[in-house]
């Protein structure tokens, strides 16, 4: 997808639009479910994928493939699909390859919402996911493989344990047993990490956080890095005839793009979780200022977990520049340009001493949310990670009294002054 040479900041701000004497500047909105076609022959050819171009904004639209060729440039891969939210993107993006009677191996501290989708819904389609934690050798990992396993799955920087993930090792293990590797970049972005370079094989991310950045717009984005081998007799999907498109076999037809079509043209066809031209104009927006929000976001995250390390009623404080670079794995040693905006802290005292300094903040809002601008803070144990069992909150490094504070990009003597007031009246 990248056909320049341009740097990351550069495409951030400029994807691949470059308009044409007296057209707009920006890339415009496409506010349009439908268009028109000269005759029934040629709207027919593209039902069939004889012709790529849109049909209907279910399957694509002009302003919503702008930030999906930006994306995919970004992470280096062969082509990206926009879906309405996170979620959606994680769901299509696995179920693309994996149904009822096959297995999959995660790490164990994820997302809360994807720890429910892997538990509650794909359990209820007979999908089987093993939980491992992140440390195992790969030799210990390769025990929980199984002949029906598809997939092997991460977080790059979980969400809130803030582990980072070996991609080599984890990228060795799904390709020593011909499965591909998929991870969930939201935390880190393409700026901080390009997951495709360091071996893994699809990229997904919610758009709602870091990409929009201002709390605005939910999205999400898979991307293909194009090279993982689909015909290597494990994914059907790619390699026999596909009968909702009269036999068409996508390995075939669309050769390094063939998971990334049928994304789209199986997927998101059938299920709908598309997104809008309105909300993909925003995360384009959003994009364009990426590189210099990340770089903020890092700095000032790192500066407060600095001023909560020595507090005096701080009981730990996790962030993953914090450590030092001999504790981190060779695999480990990819975050050069910062580590994102999550910071997670406890508070001697334990759970009522963490809700106490919450309560107490004044610019720092309590929001079910990260990664936007402004500064927030959550208790995932009775949020965003609530449907959990005590055993499980204790397996994705959730404790009681984990705050997840996301430092935003105002100026960080505000924001740590905030916490110092809180700290004094707590
Ligand atoms: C928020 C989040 C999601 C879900 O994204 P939505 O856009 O809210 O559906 C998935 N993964 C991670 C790491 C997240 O932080």
């Amino acid at each position: 997808m990248n056909e320049n040479n341009y740097k990351i900041s550069t495409n951030l701000v400029q994807g691949s639009y470059r308009p044409k004497n007296g057209e707009a500047r920006v890339f415009p909105v496409y506010q349009n479910t439908t268009y028109r076609y000269d005759s029934v022959e040629e709207l027919a050819t593209r039902f069939n994928l004889e012709q790529i171009g849109d049909l209907y904004s279910r399957i694509s639209n002009p302003t919503v493939s702008e930030l999906e060729n930006k994306v995919a440039m970004l992470d280096g891969g062969v082509g990206a699909l926009a879906t309405s939210s996170g979620t959606a993107a994680i769901t299509l993006a696995i179920l693309n390859i994996v149904s009822s009677g096959d297995h999959i191996i995660s790490v164990e501290d994820l997302y809360g919402g994807t720890i429910s989708l892997f538990k509650n819904r794909f359990k209820s389609m007979n999908i089987e996911v093993t939980f491992v934690p992140q440390d195992l050798s790969i030799d210990e990992l390769q025990k929980f493989i199984k002949p029906n396993t598809k997939l092997v799955y991460g977080e790059t920087l979980g969400n809130p344990s803030l582990n980072i993930l070996d991609i080599k090792k984890f990228a060795t293990l799904a390709h020593n047993n011909n499965v591909p590797l998929m991870v969930d970049n939201t935390f880190l972005t393409p700026y901080l990490c390009q997951p495709l370079k360091h071996g893994a094989d699809i990229v997904v991310y919610s758009a709602s956080k870091y990409f929009d950045g201002h709390a605005c717009a939910l999205g999400g984005v898979i991307v293909d890095g194009g090279s993982f081998d689909w015909t290597n007799g494990k994914y059907n999907e790619f390699t026999t005839p596909d009968e909702s498109y009269h036999g068409l076999i996508y390995s075939e037809a669309f050769g390094n793009m063939a998971y990334i079509v049928r994304a789209r043209t199986a997927m998101l066809r059938d299920t709908g979780a598309a997104l809008s031209p309105q909300n993909a104009f925003l995360i384009n927006l959003g994009l364009e200022t990426l590189h210099l929000r990340m770089e903020k976001h890092s700095q000032n995250a790192l500066a407060l977990a600095e001023y909560l390390q020595n507090h005096p009623k701080v009981a730990w404080v996790n962030y993953p520049l914090l450590k030092a670079e001999s504790e981190l794995s060779e695999g480990q040693k990819y975050l050069t340009k910062g580590a994102s905006g999550i910071v997670t802290v406890g508070i001697k005292g334990g759970f009522e001493a963490s809700k106490q300094l919450m309560n107490n903040l004044k610019l720092t809002a309590i929001v079910t949310h990260v990664a936007d601008v402004r500064s927030s803070v959550l208790h995932p144990a009775s949020t965003s990670h609530r449907q959990l069992s005590a055993e499980e909150l204790a397996k994705a490094k959730i404790s009681e009294d984990l705050i997840r504070i996301s430092v935003g990009i105002e100026d960080i003597i505000d924001i740590i002054t905030d916490f110092e007031q809180a700290f004094a009246i707590s």
